[in-house]
């Protein structure tokens, strides 16, 4: 195929958005008011997942705008990121009502779509905030395999690299930026995980690889 009928991965996503609209069957989809899609640079050689979208995303359409979104900003400032250089994304794709924990029908009705998404953006790195972002990933995007993996406060911080047939990417677990406001103690922890994974970044630039 030339270069003028490939799609550009921004086309592509936006494929995977509608194809989300029209076929995704889950009740979360009549008590949301948007889709949270995603947002960032497709381009980008890192991907962040979160959960799931909260009152703030749901009413924008966007992942990460309300009080989680401003402290996952200022941790992507600490370490000189905007979102010209990740795309963000999530789990679910709607908001659960009241924002409760996703369910296990939900992830596996959702998480379809993310794979389509990782697929799409082919990231180096992904970063998983969180518990539920990190099981699915470790668990090799297996929703069976989710409660044989370990929990967040035991990941955090250490980097693991996971081949998934044709897709290779270390992912950095960490705790998801929501954590810090009701345990400001996690903060630290954060902070160091995220100039961990600018390390991670540096390298990967040094060896040309991203
Ligand atoms: N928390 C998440 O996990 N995702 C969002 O988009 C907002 C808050």
């Amino acid at each position: 195929m030339s270069k003028s009928n490939s799609k550009s991965k921004q086309e592509l996503l936006e494929k995977v958005k509608q194809d989300i609209l029209k076929n995704l069957e889950c009740p979360l989809k009549k008590t949301a008011t948007n889709i949270v899609f995603g947002k960032g640079n497709p381009d980008a050689p890192i991907l962040f997942i979160g959960e799931a979208p909260g009152e703030k995303e749901d009413l924008a359409g966007y992942p990460f705008v309300g009080a989680a979104g401003k402290q996952l900003d200022k941790l992507l400032n600490s370490i000189n990121l905007t979102l010209d250089d990740v795309y963000i994304a999530n789990i679910l794709k709607y908001r659960p009502p009241e924002n409760r924990n996703p369910s296990v029908e939900e992830i596996r009705s959702h998480t379809p779509y993310l794979i389509e998404q990782i697929k799409i953006i082919k990231p180096k790195i992904i970063a998983t905030l969180g518990n539920f972002s990190t099981k699915f990933v470790l668990a090799k995007f297996d929703c069976d395999k989710m409660k044989k993996i370990e929990g967040i406060s035991k990941l955090h911080g250490k980097p693991i690299e996971i081949k998934i047939d044709d897709m290779a990417f270390i992912v950095v677990p960490l705790y998801h930026p929501a954590a810090i406001l009701y345990r400001p103690k996690l903060r630290i922890e954060l902070e160091n995980d995220f100039f961990k994974m600018k390390e991670i970044i540096e390298k990967k630039i040094r060896l040309r690889i991203i």
